[in-house]
């Protein structure tokens, strides 16, 4: 028999090193290096020991025999890398042009030096035991689980489980995950953070005993190293975790379950930018397994896509017959008109008042997306846009300047309203902290309590603000988005958005959408009991359809609406925008860069014939956020049409793009799906 090489993919993250490396498998470890084993090789001039992990096994390669190196060693007797995750860690390089290191680190323990995966387990395992429900399902939620177990015995199915707030989507995850494992089938529930939707994660835990490993971000790495190992011998029925957990090592993947899967957390912001469904489906698609994304506002994207790869099941009724909180929109333009220069309309002062008075609660919302960016008329909820590109311009301090960042269109910052001639135009944001002091002044007595980044920057700050306000400690919750997932409290009866506008008047085409999750997914938070509940909405643009269709609880009718706009307007989902990010220290050279870059890039389609037809726009802007943590920001964002071949030159080409930039990696991010163009 010839001899056998094995392909390593070294684990070192540098460009250079990014291809397989080839070594002779020395004499008696052939039945273990296989591929996804973690080895030893001699690496460099040097010949220092390096790891590895073994992607392929050949027979023969183009090496001369006596110049090739032989594997050191195999560092453990199972494959570290499920070899069943190879073709998906290439697919990851191409999709997200990350290095084919960075990819595999997503599926493997970080194993500090000091640590080895214990092979053999010491089972310290209690009683498994799954603690039958005592709530009988409700019709609507009964035909769900009927729907997704069938798929679960065919081994395939997409589905988006689209389900108001409150529907008891939970129950149908518990119950899925069950007949999953009484097929011999592991279950993945991702959910947006664990510590900001502890009530679901308590209540997997409760049901699922030690058979559910929770991957908390606070794990010590060598409990995370005990759970990975758990998980990947089959000993843990059911992982939950946030979105890193859809790598989990399970080998009989029966479910991934994505919960609020319109959520932007499920995209990774480091590389590889990763978006968590994308990779879930893959994996569904390539081993078998049904994925489910669970919803009462799913992503327009996904939606789209009904009927083509995915099947839809709706839930449109509250569990016991609840009825959907109702909303009250106010009109902020006109307490500026009635002399209220307040944020707090009178409306939502008096609400709060009688929440007071009957020692209920209120959580008040805070939409800081894109924090002081647009400008806004106060009078008349003027705001200033670009004529091409139907989004609002963006205040840039630098120059006192309005632009916009997908054709670069300038403006001077307009003195008066160009509607209304008012004075009260100018750009606009407001902090939690400024709301605060604006309830104290109106009441004194009433105890308030605000999570947003400042207050919850140690452990277990979220918790610990959340369980006081559960005991009845505060009687306001104030905070950002962070509030507005899965809460269920029942001594809530009011929820007050103090400014759903923030959303929809940034230079990006999701405005509408992220508007209309924001305010339907906060107004779930409210009525969950026999108490009722009730909604304020404050606006400066009450006629806006994301609003409309959000105090009406119809997300059918908002999807209608949106898609047609995105037609009309050529947005996703019907082409696809590609984001190349830049940052610097120094404004003027940055630009230059990104400027010349935007030059060599468009010379490079101008060349390519599919590219001629299928780029429609390239632009080149500071982004909207011009400057973070002191790195000023550049992007070029290009609009494609929607079609795999373009795509796929679009990707080509920008990989020589990048391999002709004197930077280095880090300061230019790539993103062929961009969830923020902000
Ligand atoms: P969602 O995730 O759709 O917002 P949840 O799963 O949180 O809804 O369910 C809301 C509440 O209703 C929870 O307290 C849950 O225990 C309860 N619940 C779920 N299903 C039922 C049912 N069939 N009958 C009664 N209560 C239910
Ligand atoms: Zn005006
Ligand atoms: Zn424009």
């Amino acid at each position: 028999m010839s001899p056998l090489y094995a392909g390593v993919i070294i684990d070192k993250p540098h460009p250079l090193l990014d291809r397989l490396f080839h070594y002779s498998i020395p004499a008696g470890l052939e039945d273990y290096i296989k591929p996804g084993i973690r080895v030893s090789v001699p690496f460099g001039a040097n010949n220092k020991p390096t790891t590895g992990y073994v992607f392929e096994i050949n027979q023969d390669t183009s090496f001369p025999p006596d110049k090739i190196k032989q594997i050191k060693e195999a560092l453990e007797t199972y494959p570290l890398l499920l070899p069943k995750f190879i073709p998906i860690v290439y697919w990851m390089k191409k999709e997200y042009h990350c290095l084919t290191i960075e990819a595999v680190r997503c599926f493997v323990p970080n194993l500090s030096k000091s640590m080895a995966v214990n092979a053999d387990s010491s089972n310290d395992h209690e009683m498994e035991f799954i603690k039958e429900s005592d709530v009988s399902l409700t019709n609507e939620q009964q035909n769900a689980v009927n729907l997704m177990e069938q798929a679960l015995i065919e081994g395939s199915g997409n589905f988006i489980f689209e389900g108001v707030t409150g529907s008891g989507k939970t129950e149908v995850y518990i119950r899925l995950a069950q007949r999953a494992s009484e097929k011999e089938k592991q279950t993945i529930i991702l959910v947006p953070e664990i510590s900001l939707t502890p009530q679901t994660v308590e209540r997997f835990k409760n049901r699922f005993g030690s058979m559910v490993s929770i991957l908390h971000s606070r794990l010590s790495s060598s409990e995370r190293l005990k759970h990975w190992h758990n998980i990947r011998m089959g000993l843990t029925k059911i992982v939950v975790g946030a979105r890193s957990a859809v790598f989990a090592p399970i080998n009989q993947l029966g479910l991934i379950i994505i919960d609020e899967a319109h959520e932007d957390s499920y995209k990774s912001d480091q590389r590889p930018r990763y978006h968590a469904i994308d990779v879930a489906r893959k994996r569904c698609e390539i081993g078998g397994g049904v994925l489910v994304l669970g919803s009462a506002t799913p992503r327009i994207e996904d939606s789209f896509l009904e009927g083509k790869l995915y099947r839809r099941i709706a839930i449109t009724q509250r569990v016991e017959q609840r009825p959907m909180p109702p909303v009250k929109i106010v009109d902020m333009r006109e307490e500026i008109t009635k002399g209220n220069r307040s944020i707090i309309s009178k409306h939502l002062y008096m609400a709060l008042k009688q929440v007071l008075a009957k020692g209920e609660q209120a959580i008040l919302l805070i939409n800081r997306r894109g924090y002081a960016q647009f400008v806004l008329c106060r009078s008349c909820g003027f705001v200033v846009m670009c004529q091409n590109c139907h989004v609002s311009l963006t205040y840039h301090q630098e120059g006192n300047i309005l632009k916009c960042h997908y054709c670069g269109l300038k403006k001077a910052y307009p003195a008066v309203c160009p509607e209304c001639k008012s004075k009260y135009i100018k750009n606009f944001g407001l902090g939690t902290q400024k709301v605060q002091e604006e309830l104290n002044k109106f009441f004194p007595d009433a105890k308030t309590v605000r999570m947003d980044m400042d207050t919850t920057t140690k452990k277990d700050s979220h918790q610990t603000i959340l369980d006081a306000f559960k005991k009845g400690e505060y009687d306001f919750l104030l905070g950002t988005q962070m509030i507005a997932k899965g809460l269920d409290f029942p001594n809530v009866t009011l929820v007050g958005v103090v400014t759903a506008d923030t959303s929809l008047n940034l230079p990006d085409y999701r405005n509408g959408e992220k508007t209309f999750q924001l305010v339907a997914q906060v107004a779930g938070r409210t009525g969950r009991s026999v108490k009722g509940g009730k909604v304020i909405v404050q606006t400066y643009q009450p006629e806006h359809y994301a609003v409309e269709f959000a105090s009406r609880h119809d997300y059918r009718g908002f999807f209608q609406k949106e898609i047609e706009i995105r037609k009309t307007l050529n947005y996703p989902p019907f082409t696809h925008i590609v984001r190349i990010l830049m940052t610097g220290e120094q404004n003027i050279t940055l630009s230059a860069l990104c400027n010349s870059a935007a030059q060599l890039l468009k010379q490079k389609i101008s060349q390519n014939s599919s590219l001629i037809e299928g780029v429609l726009n390239v632009g080149v802007c500071p982004a909207p956020l011009e400057k973070i943590n002191g790195k000023y920001r550049w992007q070029i964002l290009i609009r494609l049409k929607r079609d795999e071949q373009v795509l796929d030159q679009c990707h080509a080409v920008i990989d020589e793009l990048c391999s002709s930039l004197p930077v280095t990696e880090e300061r230019v991010i790539i993103d062929f799906y961009p969830v923020s163009l902000l």
